[in-house]
Formats: structure tokens, C-alpha cells, sequence
């Protein structure tokens, strides 16, 4: 790698500023709903409490616009303490005299959590400021937070112009394992493509055509290109201001001789609902009925080119798998990745927020090559940009 890791800095009985990407999804009762950027991060946490560190962690929760109580990072701290089996104290500020205190009292294995660093408004206004006031509190600085290393804030970006910066092993995981299908993904390489919106997924979109040989689009987006191409697709989701968009890619990828398969049949109910009824449909979805996953011989098609390929990228899943009902065809596709890499050696890499947690929830994440922990960052290393936390991160 060309930027400095934590495996090449000394991090014993020194003071290491850790940005950490602890923004996990809270439920009902406020304590963390789902672990996973939290266990992504222990590596990280215990190479340098083996080698005698003192830690002090920095995150973002949520979106707050200065103080919000219910996104205090209380329940963050419980979690992690449990995974880590160690006391983790957590302030009540990030920055300022109970900060500095805490800090100046720490001994070598403690680890303190900085409280959430949005309450801040120098975090994402990147006030050199702010960031200079982060940086005394440490020695050296960590980068572990690749989901958050697309923004330029100031735990992100500001910290590296006064300490030595490095990645983690997260991000360094990230970077190397999303790295090799940007740089050199070895042929058929084979894109899946799912979720919500086609608004979402254009640059991204955009950008995959010159790379893959097959785009395989499936989920909530795959219904503005079937609009774009006349059918009739009942009360599916449309994103109606992007039919053009989805026709001019489906002209660039004819164009480009990249092969884009649409469902073309799919999974509908009547409402999106437990309750709701459901029934298979082929080609044109009637009224009344919403298109909620890919299926049977959509899936067939998918597995067919997922079995043949030896690079695979997976963003979005191909059905409202939140929903148990709707869930067959997005865990049929992780099934069929995790076939590859067994059977064939494909390199798989699996990104974005909710298709991670569709494979962890479906068992499968170990048999990825790689889980990304990313979301919006995930994409917009696809799309062959300088994300800005890396970019900052000291070159070796
Ligand atoms: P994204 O964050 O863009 O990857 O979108 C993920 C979301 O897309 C999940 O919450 C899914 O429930 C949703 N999704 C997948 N398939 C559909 C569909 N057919 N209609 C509406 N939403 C969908």
C-alpha cells in the first residue's frame, strides 16, 4: 500500500487518536441494532492495546445539528466495552477541559471515547481549528473509518496536517480488498446492482460500464429501466425524472458491448406488508401489484452469469429482503456469490450498507472475499475517486 499503516507505526506507551466509523443503527430502546462497524474495528483496537497504547476514539453518530441526547454515544460505549472486554470511558464532549483531563490521566491499555464528534459544528465545516484541537489530544493518528473517509471533515481530512496519519487494519482491508476490482479485476468480471434508486447508483453506474462485462440490475431500480424500455410495471418503484437516465445507459452499455440483464419476471404483492398477497409474474406487472423482488427465472439468469464469473460486485439488494417474504432472491444471489468463490475462485467483494447486512443476515458474509463497511464511500471508490480520508492518510 502506498499510504502508512498502523502495522508500520509505534504505537506503544504513546497516546493514538482513533477515528473510528461507530455510526451503527440504534433500536427502538436506543441501543445498537447492528455491531458490525464496531467488530470491524477490533483488530485495529488490539494491536495497539498488545503493543501497550493508550486509545482515544472518535466517531460520528447520526446526522445531529449540534447536541442531540438521543445520539450520545452511551450505547456505543456498552457495546464496544462488551466486545472488547474492557472498560471504555466515555466523555461528555469531544473536545475541551474535561477532555484534556481525561486524556492526561490515561495509562497505557485504557481506551476513552470522545463523545459524538457532529455535536461539533467544526466537524463537517473542517475547521482547521477544531481539527488542531483533536490533534493535541493525541500522538499519532489512526484512520480506521473508511465508510466516513468520503467526507472531508475534520476528524477525516484535518487531523493528518498535524500527526502522522495511518490506516487501520479496516481501512486497510478496505482499501486493498476494493482496490484489486478498481485496479485489475480479473475477467468476466460481473457487477449485481440493486436497492432503492437508480438516483442513487447513476455515477457509480456510469463509471462500472467501461469495467464489467455483465451488469445484472435487479431490486427497486431495476423498474425505472424496464419503464425506460415500455413495460408496464404496475405500482413499482419509479423514480419517473430518471427513465431517461436508465435509457441512456441502456444505450451506452449496447453501445460499450456491455451486457445488461433486466429481471424479467419478478416477485409482486399487493401492499408492501406481512400480510401482504403475492404471486409471480412475467414481463409486464399488472395494476395494483408492486414488484418487491426478482424472480424465479430472473434468478436463474443471475445465478447462470454470477457461476461464470471471476470478478463479482454486489451493491443492492434485489429484493425488499428486509421483509422475509421478499427476501428469497437477494439471499439465492449471495448464495450463488458464495458458490463462486468456492467453486470457481472468483474475487467477490460485497458493498454497501444494506446488502452487508443482508449477507450477515443471511450467514453468508464469511464466504465473501470482502464485506465492505462502507456505503456512500463503498460507491464513490467504484467510481474511481480520491476518497478524502484516504487521501489525507501520511504516504509512506
Ligand atoms: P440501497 O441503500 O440503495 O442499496 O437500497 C437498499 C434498499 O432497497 C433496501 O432497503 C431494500 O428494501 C430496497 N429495495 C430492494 N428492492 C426493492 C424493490 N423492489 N422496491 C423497493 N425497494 C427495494
Amino acid at each position: 500500500m502506498a499510504k502508512l499503516t498502523i502495522h508500520d507505526m509505534k504505537v506503544s506507551g504513546k497516546r493514538v487518536l482513533v477515528r473510528v466509523d461507530y455510526n451503527c443503527p440504534l433500536d427502538d430502546a436506543g441501543k445498537v441494532a447492528d455491531d458490525s462497524r464496531i467488530r470491524a474495528t477490533l483488530p485495529t483496537l488490539r494491536h495497539i492495546l498488545d503493543n501497550k497504547g493508550k486509545i482515544i476514539l472518535m466517531t460520528h453518530l447520526g446526522r445531529p445539528k449540534g447536541v442531540d441526547e438521543k445520539l450520545r454515544l452511551d450505547p456505543i460505549a456498552q457495546r464496544l466495552e462488551q466486545l472488547i472486554e474492557r472498560p471504555v470511558k466515555k466523555l461528555n464532549d469531544c473536545v475541551g477541559p474535561e477532555v484534556d483531563k481525561a486524556v492526561n490521566k490515561m495509562k497505557e491499555g485504557e481506551i476513552l471515547l470522545l463523545e459524538n464528534l457532529r455535536f461539533n459544528p467544526g466537524e463537517e465545516a473542517n475547521e482547521d481549528a477544531f481539527a488542531r484541537k483533536l490533534a493535541i489530544l493525541g500522538e499519532v493518528y489512526v484512520n480506521d473509518a473508511f465508510g466516513a473517509s468520503h467526507r472531508a471533515h475534520a476528524s477525516v481530512v484535518g487531523l493528518g496536517k498535524y500527526l502522522k496519519a495511518a490506516a487501520g487494519a479496516c481501512m486497510k482491508k478496505e482499501i486493498e480488498g476494493l482496490g484489486k476490482l478498481v485496479e485489475s479485476p480479473e475477467k468476466p468480471f460481473v457487477v449485481i446492482l440493486g436497492g432503492a434508486k437508480v438516483s442513487d447508483k447513476i455515477t457509480v453506474l456510469d463509471s462500472l460500464l467501461g469495467r464489467a462485462a455483465t451488469l445484472l440490475i435487479g431490486g427497486g431500480m431495476a423498474y425505472t429501466f424496464l419503464k425506460a424500455k415500455g413495460q408496464a410495471i404496475g405500482g413499482s418503484k419509479l423514480e419517473a425524472d430518471h427513465i431517461g437516465t436508465a435509457h441512456a445507459i441502456l444505450e451506452k452499455a449496447a453501445k460499450m458491448g456491455v451486457e445488461v440483464v433486466l429481471p424479467i419476471d419478478h416477485l409482486v404483492a399487493d401492499k408492501i406488508d406481512p400480510k401482504a398477497r403475492i404471486r409471480i409474474e412475467t414481463g409486464a406487472i399488472s395494476d395494483g401489484w408492486i414488484g418487491v423482488d426478482i424472480g424465479p427465472k430472473t434468478l436463474q439468469a443471475f445465478e447462470q452469469k454470477i457461476a461464470g464469473a471471476k470478478s463479482i460486485l454486489w451493491n443492492g439488494p434485489v429484493g425488499i429482503f428486509e421483509n422475509p417474504k421478499f427476501a428469497m432472491g437477494s439471499q439465492a444471489v449471495a448464495k450463488a456469490i458464495a458458490k463462486a468463490v468456492a467453486v470457481n475462485k472468483a474475487f467477490a467483494v460485497v458493498g454497501g450498507g444494506d446488502t452487508a447486512a443482508a449477507v450477515y443476515k443471511f450467514g453468508l458474509a464469511e464466504q465473501m472475499s470482502h464485506v465492505s463497511t462502507g456505503g456512500g464511500a463503498t460507491l464513490e471508490f467504484f467510481e474511481g475517486k480520491d476518497l478524502p480520508g484516504v487521501a489525507a492518510l501520511t504516504n509512506r
